[in-house]
């Protein structure tokens, strides 16, 4: 027992020290590990996973609605990034450059790519010329290079994985409606697939992507309150692809500026499935991306038949497709029940001589440890529905946390008093005025605007200066 009670208390409790919990959880579970490249990640068995699950459903939403992958080189030549001014603006001081090859200084530097605009620009400046060329919907799976500063396990690394979507299209109408699209497929995907609730809409003017017309973002609410950016769908219009000179023939035979959008989804989003549904043991994930869904723990394992039983269970929930493994190691039965707790497997079966038996089973739920007793004959019809059931808990328990940590304010009293007394978003109405957000972030020790909730409304007045108010704002602070 004494192992078992090391392995527990071995992680911080989240009301103690949240971040250092993160860092706990993320350690404990063998998630990732910084490299001895700075600030680069690891991503080891137990994490990456997770990536590959989300991968996989995210992908196939992707190709539901008509897009391509491609794969596009990991440097760009510095020409071609300061092709669109606000573009490297935005990315300069992030950039790592090469500047040696083979041993020679180049002629000209290339960058790690920070993201791919430039490099997709590129290509389509070469191959479209015609409207039948349009539209192109591309994805690629790649990683990104930015320096910085600071970081955090999956949060803010200098490397790390995503998706990143371009395409290119003949009108600004259907580009708008590709960056909603895509939009859209984010938020299905990460509250029917990753249970987690969100907060979503435009961003404002100071804090939409470099070079884009506008950006549409989901924000997640982690466990201390803050807020997680979790995925952006850009609209670029055509001044973009304009910098690039992408020109194409209409079917008049006339020159026509084309569109384009960019959309993404990143490692990061590991760190909010961590946030939101974690707890004092450790993870819990959700049964969609879980990598074991079901793990299978003999009791009594060196009694006859028991080893034996449970691995005919394990073979049955195998060919019910449920993600199974077992654990007939030499540890005891409290020390894999807490492996299991702090990996987030979404339920584990325990079979002893008692239960074979009864010809039973007990199924514990990691998310609430509720204990199901279910026949063995059942099991394969039982266990997708309780997984269902459990996606579907974690989903409303993080609905509810979110729905009671949204607070509104129409007065900057009231704005600051929240924001000192409680953890969570604020709405409240904005001029549009990039000075009133500044204000308001300072003055309320960091609660920036997530994003715009357009046909809301709380008051007619901007919360800072008091003119009419163009927009209701969810305010938050952000990872
Ligand atoms: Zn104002």
């Amino acid at each position: 027992m004494a192992n078992d009670k090391k392995f527990v208390q071995s992680i911080t409790s989240r009301s103690e020290d949240f971040a250092q919990w993160y860092t706990d959880v993320v350690k404990e579970a063998k998630l990732c590990d910084y490299s001895s490249v700075k600030g680069c990640l690891n991503y080891l068995p137990n994490g990456y996973a997770i990536w590959e699950n989300i991968q996989q459903d995210l992908d196939k939403r992707f190709k539901e609605t008509g897009v391509e992958n491609v794969y596009l080189p990991v440097l760009i030549p510095e020409s071609l990034l300061k092709k669109e001014q606000n573009h490297i603006e935005g990315f300069a001081p992030e950039v790592a450059w090469v500047t040696h090859g083979g041993g020679e200084e180049l002629e000209e530097r290339f960058c790690v790519r920070p993201t791919s605009e430039t490099l997709f620009c590129d290509h389509w400046q070469k191959v479209v010329k015609s409207y039948r060329d349009l539209p192109l919907v591309w994805n690629q799976w790649n990683s990104v290079f930015r320096w910085e500063k600071t970081t955090r396990p999956f949060l803010r690394s200098r490397e790390f994985l995503w998706q990143e979507g371009h395409t290119l299209h003949a009108t600004s109408e259907e580009a708008l409606e590709r960056t909603l699209q895509m939009f859209k497929v984010y938020i299905d995907f990460v509250t029917e697939d990753l249970a987690i609730p969100l907060v979503y809409g435009k961003k404002t003017e100071s804090e939409k992507f470099a070079g884009a017309e506008a950006t549409y973002t989901i924000e997640a609410m982690m466990h201390d309150g803050k807020a997680l950016q979790s995925a952006t769908s850009h609209f670029f219009g055509s001044e973009f692809p304009d910098s690039f000179d992408i020109k194409y023939l209409d079917k008049n035979n006339k020159l026509h500026s084309a569109y384009e959008t960019s959309w993404g989804l990143s490692t990061r989003i590991i760190g909010a499935i961590i946030m939101v549904h974690g707890d004092d043991s450790g993870l819990v994930l959700p049964p969609r991306i879980a990598p074991t869904q079901a793990i299978v723990i003999p009791i009594a394992q060196h009694k006859e038949g028991v080893i034996e039983k449970a691995n005919e269970v394990v073979e049955l929930l195998k060919k019910n497709n449920i993600r199974t493994k077992i654990d007939d190691s030499e540890k005891s039965p409290g020390f894999k029940f807490a492996e299991q707790e702090m990996l987030g497997i979404p339920v584990r079966i325990e079979i002893g001589p008692k239960d074979i038996e009864n010809n039973e089973c007990v199924i514990v739920r990691r998310d609430n440890r509720e204990k199901i007793v279910v026949k063995l004959d059942n099991l394969g019809n039982e266990l997708p529905k309780i997984l269902e059931t459990i996606q579907k808990d974690m989903y409303d328990k993080a609905k509810n946390f979110l729905d009671e940590h949204i607070y509104e304010a129409t007065t900057m009293e009231e704005m600051k008093k929240i924001s000192n007394e409680k953890v969570g978003f604020i709405k409240a109405m904005w001029c549009g005025d990039p000075e009133c957000e500044d204000y308001i972030k300072f003055e309320t020790n960091g609660f920036g605007s997530r994003c715009i909730q357009e046909n809301e409304k709380i008051s007619d007045k901007c919360i800072y200066c008091g003119k009419d108010a163009k927009e209701l704002v969810i305010w938050g602070k952000s990872y």
